[in-house]
């Protein structure tokens, strides 16, 4: 359903992505996994335009998103936002806000949904991460993992067709991560098409149905989790796997 070929991203005279390939299936589960500064948060925000490639292409279900050689051809950023679903390592919650609004300002923002459809839904996709009784909390009285869930239910609100995740449990307390990774695999397990940059080995081995290490801005292996991590062909992932372990 979604596809990036060759994408390449230079800042100044640095190249951070040297071609970068993704094909997803639809329901699909990527995790993408490498050392700090290969370029994993580079590639998934050029995935949704929040950064430019400067060469490639981007389609989603068969429509071009974004082509380097025909610029006029893709999609507006507005437009695949509503599609595209990313969550963050940082919330990027409105802190004034309540988790109910977080969720429901979005939805009459991008879908321009009514006040009374949008807060409907925010509670159902709060109660469904586990915050129904935190409805009217502000960010700064939820914890972490409570935070990252409520960015979960936002983006979800939206009905995205692909869900992408930036390190999502990272600057969440250990005894908070949890919570977020069983949101994550639950939405996996109904189906949801994911791609997730992640350094929680465990989790991106159950819940990934691929995965590809990136190192020095090009794909260095890519299959089945249990190969990249446990037979990987260049030395450098099994370096990886051990500093993290
Ligand atoms: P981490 O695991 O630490 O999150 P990463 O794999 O996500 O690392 P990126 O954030 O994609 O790595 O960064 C790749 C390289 O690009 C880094 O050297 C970084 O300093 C550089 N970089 C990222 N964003 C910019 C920017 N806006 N301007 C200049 N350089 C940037
Ligand atoms: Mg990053």
């Amino acid at each position: 359903v979604f596809s990036a070929r060759g994408i390449h991203k230079s800042y100044g005279s640095t190249e951070i992505l040297k071609g970068v390939d993704l094909e997803l299936r639809r329901g699909e589960h990527v995790a993408i996994v490498g050392p700090s500064g290969s370029g994993k948060s580079t590639f998934i925000r050029c995935l949704n335009l929040l950064e430019r490639p400067d060469q490639g292409s981007i389609a989603l279900l068969g429509e071009p998103v974004f082509d380097a050689e025909h610029p006029g051809r893709g999609m507006k950023q507005r437009d695949l936002r509503k599609r595209v679903g990313m969550v963050f390592q940082s919330f990027n919650l409105f802190t004034t806000h309540t988790a109910l609004q977080n969720v429901s300002l979005a939805q009459r923002r991008a879908l321009g949904r009514s006040r009374v459809e949008a807060d409907e839904r925010s509670r159902d996709l709060l109660t469904r991460v586990g915050l129904g009784g935190h409805l009217g909390s502000l960010p700064s009285q939820l914890s972490g993992g409570q935070q990252q869930r409520v960015a979960i239910a936002r983006a979800l609100a939206l009905d995205p067709q692909i869900m992408l995740f930036d390190e999502p449990t990272s600057a969440i307390d250990p005894e908070m991560r949890n919570e977020v990774l069983s949101v994550m695999r639950d939405l996996a397990e109904k189906g949801m098409t994911m791609v997730v940059v992640t350094h929680e080995l465990q989790f991106a081995e159950r819940a990934a149905d691929r995965m590809l290490f990136l190192a020095d801005g090009e794909v260095l292996e890519s299959g089945s989790p249990r190969e990249v991590l446990h037979s990987p062909k260049h030395s450098r992932v099994e370096q990886f796997v051990r500093s993290l372990e």
